[in-house]
């Protein structure tokens, strides 16, 4: 129930209750607000939890159309998509309905750092926040990754904030405005929310750039089309900063002779490529972006090439699990479309027996289809159902198996790869067909890895 004074309190009603809603309900508390929390699924242990010590009221597994369309404001979780049947009643209602990023970001005054890209973005902001955390500054790291922005705003103080930012977030923000935006790529990906309409897409990925003024900056890879496309059209305010692979007029960061250059001011940062802590085409990309922003930020060379020497990574991105009788196995479970399967491919040296598989998203395959006649040993298809992978890899490939699980995929895998070959788990899917998840995927990927 909502308090007792309510014309003076401002109805606040957070919509699902994962990581990112359970901050924006605390945070909404701590500021004041008459806050209630619905969620359709049912409520994991911990939220339940939280929600109980900050006595903040809330319902599972239904939505009272009722109650909720009581609210002066809605912060909706980034998994609901805009045509949820609630979601157009309220705005149809005139209620504002804004992501969790949107409303944390009202009470800070942190820099924020905004990093989007259909791939590359929880490398490339987990790479930045331990740069600049190696250089003492007081950094959060949130959005996709890490805890909640909003909880952060909450209970912990920082200056700035590493925020990775999906499409479905910046979908729902209005007026936030990105200090320094990073967009990484745009390649097909979670066509399923949009129509199949790639421009639908896109522009959910441009609005990054919403609200930026000439004092902020903008860093992009510009050996994108799409995104140069965009810049032509929007032709933002903010100071552009491009990266690209190779030195042109205007690019701020390149590679040449095994080096990535990083350019700013009147300076240039030079650095061994195979010093680099994550290797791979596509990591030079993330590196270039995540150094770009470090100089911005007036980070010495000498942090920042210590810290990207030194990252650790990330898991379940090219993650190396181990070698078995001679075969590297490789954990990319997040790999969950074609284009970033197509950097795992690329970045491998000897023949792949790969296994990808799982929900379909709109995916096109001819991306791969070269690497995978060139690179592939076999295809193990691991979902639910394989029938579009069977469509359109058949008779590519000497030798295609399909399986039903995690176990029998990995037993496959093993009786089929020869010494000196590597054992790919880049599934170009989502998860949710045999999985909870990714990490899940990942993780049941490692432990039959390990007890070959
Ligand atoms: P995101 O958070 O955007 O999903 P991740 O950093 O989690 O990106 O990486 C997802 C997948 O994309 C992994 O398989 C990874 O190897 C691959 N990847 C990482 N960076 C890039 C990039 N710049 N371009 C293409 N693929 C990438």
């Amino acid at each position: 129930m909502y308090a007792e004074d309510k014309h003076t309190k401002k109805k606040l009603v957070v919509l699902g209750g994962g990581l990112s809603g359970i901050g924006a309900a605390i945070l909404g508390k701590a500021k004041g607000m008459d806050v209630f929390l619905s969620d359709k699924g049912e409520l994991s242990e911990q939220s339940r939890k939280e929600l109980m010590e900050h006595d903040i009221p809330y319902e599972e597994k239904l939505h009272t159309f009722d109650k909720i369309l009581q609210a002066d404001e809605v912060v909706k979780s980034p998994g609901i998509p805009y045509t949820a049947p609630l979601v157009v009643e309220l705005l149809k209602n005139n209620i504002p309905v804004i992501s969790e990023i949107e409303f944390a970001a009202r009470y800070t005054n942190a820099k924020t750092i905004c990093i989007t890209g259909s791939n590359g973005k929880t490398t490339t902001s987990t790479l930045l926040h331990h740069i600049l955390k190696s250089a003492g500054l007081n950094v959060g790291l949130a959005g996709n990754v890490g805890s909640s922005f909003a909880k952060q705003v909450a209970e912990e103080q920082h200056d700035y904030y590493v925020l990775e930012l999906s499409s479905f977030q910046l979908e729902a923000m209005t007026e936030f405005r990105a200090d320094y935006a990073v967009v990484l790529n745009i390649t097909p990906d979670h066509l399923d929310r949009y129509a199949y309409q790639m421009q639908n897409y896109v522009d959910a990925k441009m609005r990054i750039l919403n609200n930026q003024t000439a004092d902020n900056a903008f860093i992009y890879w510009a050996n994108d089309p799409l995104i140069v496309r965009e810049i032509e059209k929007m032709k933002p305010l903010a100071h552009l900063i491009p990266f690209a692979q190779a030195k042109a007029d205007g690019i701020c960061a390149y590679e040449k002779d095994a080096h990535i250059y990083i350019q700013s001011n009147n300076s240039t940062f030079r650095m061994k490529q195979d010093q680099l802590a994550l290797q791979g085409t596509h990591n030079l990309y993330n590196s270039m972006a995540a150094g770009l922003v470090s100089k911005l930020l007036d980070i010495s060379d000498d942090t920042l090439r210590e810290s990207l020497t030194n990252f650790q990574g990330v898991p379940h991105r090219l993650e190396k699990v181990a070698t078995v009788r001679g075969v590297l196995y490789v954990n990319d479970s997040k790999a969950t479309n074609v284009n970033s399967c197509w950097y795992a491919l690329q970045s491998m040296k000897s023949k792949v027996v790969l296994i990808l598989g799982g929900t379909d998203k709109g995916n096109d395959y001819k991306e791969i289809e070269q690497l995978v006649k060139e690179k592939v040993r076999a295809l193990i298809f691991l979902g639910k159902d394989n029938s579009a992978l069977h469509a359109f890899f058949d008779g590519m490939v000497p030798l295609i198996l399909d399986a039903d699980s995690m176990q029998m995929a990995v037993d496959l895998a093993y009786d089929v790869a020869q010494k000196g070959d590597v054992v790919l788990l880049s599934p170009s899917c989502a998860s949710f067909d045999l999985f909870k998840n990714y990490e899940d995927r990942g993780d049941q990927f490692k432990e039959c890895v390990r007890d070959l």
